[in-house]
């Protein structure tokens, strides 16, 4: 705003500063106090009358931090304004939370030189002061929740191991990695066996608790960082095994079947065995071979379908 469009209203600047919700401090080159307005009191608990033509330095109760006075320095020296940014200096001044706490307001300062109309020559320093607990519980909540929000979309709520949706994702990238790299790369689709039977049974949430147990299960035998187990739908769960053989990924699933059924999770209702079991389908694509993503699904599918049919709690596999 230039001098001539300043607004030609009279009003009070005393009210002004007053009304103002940032504190502000005025000093001479000297340090001399020349305005402190009621921000600063209410949060300092330091009566304007008792500091206003004194040192600042003996304004409050506590030394001043050796930075603050440095700033102070360097704004009038430079005549430029200096930022004393929170991360750096989170409680430069004795100022204090209005609720009772004690707890000390986290502060960002911006220290302006200003012409001492009083005083040809000479300059001013002016102090504004900020609340900056809010904005930064603010940028904290938010990132909080960001983080949240990055989870909950890779994650499977109840089991806690990856989404459908985060596996749709990795195995698109995975296929091209291997076809790229030409290596193999094997799928194993799993289901619990009778599990419609198990909740009839036992009761859901007795039925949530045995897939979490078949999840982690599944998960404790992961070998290898590649390696990826995720929930794929009620009681389904797919594992992808890069760089992994047809072999290799048989003997990988058999291994779950078997810890699986080892967990002797009683099943009275199972047509098949006393205990919870899993039926298991292998598929591999072998280094080279163009495939696409949902064909090498739906083989796997129909590897499991064959578990099943074969009299379930086993591993199947099925050429591509
Ligand atoms: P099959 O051996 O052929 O797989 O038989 P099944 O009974 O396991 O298969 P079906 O698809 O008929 O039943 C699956 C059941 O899984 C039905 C559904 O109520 C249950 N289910 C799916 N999601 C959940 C879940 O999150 N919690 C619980 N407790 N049960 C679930
Ligand atoms: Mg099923
Ligand atoms: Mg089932």
């Amino acid at each position: 705003m230039t001098k001539e469009n300043v607004p030609a209203i009279q009003f009070d600047w005393a009210q002004l500063f007053e009304a103002l919700n940032i504190g502000l401090i005025l000093v001479d080159e000297q340090g001399c106090v020349l305005l402190w307005n009621e921000w600063i009191t209410k949060h300092s608990g330091i009566h304007s009358d008792t500091v206003i033509n004194k040192a600042l330095i003996n304004a409050f109760p506590e030394p001043l931090a050796g930075s603050f006075i440095a700033a102070i320095n360097r704004a009038l020296s430079t005549k430029l304004p200096v930022v004393l940014s929170n991360a750096l200096h989170k409680f430069p001044l004795p100022l204090f939370n209005l609720n009772g706490s004690g707890e000390r307001i986290s502060q960002s300062i911006i220290l302006s030189p200003l012409k001492n109309l009083h005083d040809q020559g000479k300059l001013m320093c002016l102090i504004q002061v900020n609340d900056s607990s809010t904005s930064i519980k603010r940028e904290q909540m938010l990132r909080d929740h960001s983080e949240t929000h990055k989870k909950d979309a890779t994650t499977d709520p109840l089991t806690g191991i990856y989404n459908r949706r985060f596996f749709d994702a990795h195995y698109k990238l995975e296929i091209s990695q291997a076809q790229r790299q030409k290596t193999t790369l094997s799928l194993i689709m799993l289901d619990i066996d009778y599990f419609k039977n198990y909740n009839d049974h036992y009761g859901h949430p007795a039925g949530d608790a045995a897939i979490i147990a078949v999840a982690n299960c599944i998960k404790n035998k992961l070998q290898r960082s590649s390696d990826m187990a995720a929930r794929y739908g009620g009681e389904e769960f797919i594992v992808l095994l890069p760089n992994s053989t047809s072999t290799a990924a048989q003997l990988f699933a058999e291994i779950i079947r078997q810890a699986v059924f080892d967990l002797k999770i009683p099943h009275l209702s199972s047509l098949t065995a006393k205990h919870l079991s899993v039926s298991i389908g292998v598929s591999s694509c072998p280094p080279g071979m163009i495939v696409d993503a949902d064909t090498f699904l739906k083989n796997t599918d129909l590897a499991l379908y064959a578990a099943k049919q074969k009299g379930r709690n086993q591993v199947q596999y099925l050429p591509l």
